[in-house]
């Protein structure tokens, strides 16, 4: 076997398996199982096998992979805009006719919920437990409305 390792005044130098340069092993990612405890080729050889791998139909597919997992993340977002708005659409409807559709369930119009001084004459329904029930939820101003989802955005 071929010495791939030297010590030099202390330094340990190891020879890279790609361009055959003696390197010392800071130069070289750490690898447990390799010799010395670092990968076999230097960092140089390593990024340059990395950045021509992204070119081959292998890398290619690495790199769709991730396009596509961005691309569900994005979906999954724009299902959760699709249900809140489906749920405003459903409530609206729903105080239109002043009854759950497709029920005699009651759903009309009430007081905003922090009723006060402030409070703006037009009243809104707010789902203030999420959009997965359009017809759940609480009456609010449409000043205190705008308020609260302020303080959603808000995280607080
Ligand atoms: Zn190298
Ligand atoms: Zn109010
Ligand atoms: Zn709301």
């Amino acid at each position: 076997m071929i010495k791939s390792v030297k010590q030099v005044s202390g330094v340990t130098f190891k020879k890279c398996s790609c361009c055959d340069k003696w390197k010392s092993l800071n130069l070289y990612y750490n690898e447990t199982r390799g010799i010395a405890g670092t990968q076999s080729r230097c960092k140089e050889c390593v990024k340059i096998k990395t950045r021509e791998y992204a070119l081959t139909p292998g890398g290619k597919l690495v790199k769709s992979k991730s396009a596509i997992k961005l691309y569900n993340k994005q979906k999954g977002k724009y299902n959760k805009d699709k249900i809140q708005k489906s749920s405003q659409a459903k409530a609206k409807y729903a105080l239109k006719i002043g009854k759950i559709p497709g029920t005699d369930i009651e759903f009309k119009r009430g007081e905003c919920a922090h009723s006060d001084a402030s409070c703006s004459p037009s009243i809104q329904f707010h789902h203030d437990k999420g959009y997965d029930n359009p017809y759940d939820g609480i009456f609010l101003c449409a000043h205190h409305h705008k308020l609260e989802h302020i303080r959603l955005k808000e995280g607080k």
